[in-house]
């Protein structure tokens, strides 16, 4: 429905996805309310009731449509405590359908399933207490009416409203009962429907994230490399990547002990972001290694890139732990060829920088 007919269509402002929402139930509860004038109309037809009176009893419908209509164009629902109306609307509803059967003399019948419909749309949104006093304010003005019937002539034999107002009795609070039991079954899905949808998202980001320090894990480095050769494949552009290894970490951890190992891993991790572009992909590929994904970029630019990393840390402070260096492997993707051969390249260049006497920058392709 929210859909088909949407806000601007009818000229009302889009505000949110709620007020949508409720505009969407209000035109729903609109066109319903239709349906008794089409009653009514029948009832005519069939010489069950005078046309005024039914055309006198359509503008009483049409008046409440335009009622609530101009408190949801003019936003006014907001100052209510719940802006949807819902209510508001089935009271409305409920307070106009015994004022119709007041005049509807032997058609008065055919609309008492009015109540349970206007009531349904009670179900979508409240609280067995507010269903329940609907039902009694439905079963109150019944009574109101039927009374004012009584007193008014003999249309009315008193044995068949009694009966009619205990079936109502009846059938009103039970249907207000279970409509309040849905409405709260279906409170209770939403609530765990967006429980399970914050669990999965964190899920989702536990699987992509390194325990330790936070930044992308070697599962999700692996799918970024494969999603750069696909997009380097289409587009043809370059992409690089920097193998970043922290130098003599393992007489870091003798020295200073694991947990200061630790320390300095996420330390340095959160050092690097701020040198990267938002489009550049950063992770932990395991131990003491690191891995730089740099889309669109040249093996100058990765460079310049890798050589920022390794003076950065180089002039960072650890706590407790004295100079802390890097060495950095950097290949270029040549077309065509596997990951693993780009980062095999990047491992050589690593390779041969600690053999160069570690702290630098060496390049591969
Ligand atoms: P190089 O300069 O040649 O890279 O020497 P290195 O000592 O850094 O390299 P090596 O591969 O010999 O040692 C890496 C060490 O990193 C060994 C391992 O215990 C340590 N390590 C790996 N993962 C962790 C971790 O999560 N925490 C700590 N504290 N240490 C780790
Ligand atoms: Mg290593
Ligand atoms: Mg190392």
């Amino acid at each position: 429905m929210s859909e088909v007919l949407s806000e601007a269509a009818v000229g009302l402002p889009e505000r949110d996805e709620r007020q949508a929402l409720r505009v969407a139930r209000f035109l729903m509860a609109a066109g319903t309310a239709l349906l008794v004038c089409i009653a009514l109309a029948a009832c005519a037809l069939l010489g069950l009731l005078p046309w005024r009176a039914a055309l006198d009893a359509s503008l009483g419908v049409l008046l409440l449509i335009a009622i609530f209509y101009a408190l949801f164009r003019s936003g006014l629902n907001h100052r209510f405590t719940d802006p949807s109306l819902t209510a508001e609307q089935v009271g409305a509803a409920i307070i106009l359908l015994a004022y119709i059967m007041y005049h509807a003399g032997p058609a008065r019948a055919v609309l008492t399933p009015f109540y349970l419909v206007a009531m349904l749309f009670g179900v979508l949104r409240l609280s067995v207490q507010r269903m329940v006093t609907l039902a009694i304010l439905a079963l109150v003005a019944h009574a109101i009416m039927l009374h004012l019937l009584y007193l008014r002539g003999p249309g009315v034999n008193p044995r068949t409203a009694l009966a009619e107002f205990v079936v109502l009795a009846v059938v009103l609070p039970w249907f207000a009962v279970m409509g309040g039991y849905v409405s709260r079954m279906r409170a209770r899905l939403a609530d765990s429907h967006r429980g399970l949808q914050a669990a999965v998202e964190r899920i989702g980001e536990l699987a992509i994230r390194d325990e330790l320090t936070g930044v992308y894990n070697r599962r999700y480095l692996t799918e970024a490399l494969a999603r750069e050769q696909s997009r380097a494949e289409r587009a043809g552009t370059a992409f690089a990547v920097c193998m970043i290894d922290i130098d003599h970490f393992k007489s870091i951890n003798d020295r200073f002990g694991h947990a200061a190992g630790d320390a300095v891993l996420k330390e340095f991790a959160h050092l690097v972001p701020p040198e990267l572009r938002a489009v550049d992909v950063y992770g932990r590929f395991g131990g003491e290694e690191f891995l730089l994904i740099l889309p669109g970029t040249d093996t100058a630019g990765a460079q310049t890139c890798a050589e920022r990393v390794r003076a950065k840390t180089e002039g960072a402070l650890f706590p407790g732990v004295p100079r802390v260096t890097v060495t950095v492997g950097v290949a270029t993707y040549a077309m065509k060829e596997p990951v693993s051969a780009l980062l095999a390249r990047a491992d050589k260049a690593l390779y041969e920088g600690k053999n160069a006497g570690r702290n630098r920058v060496v390049t591969i392709g």
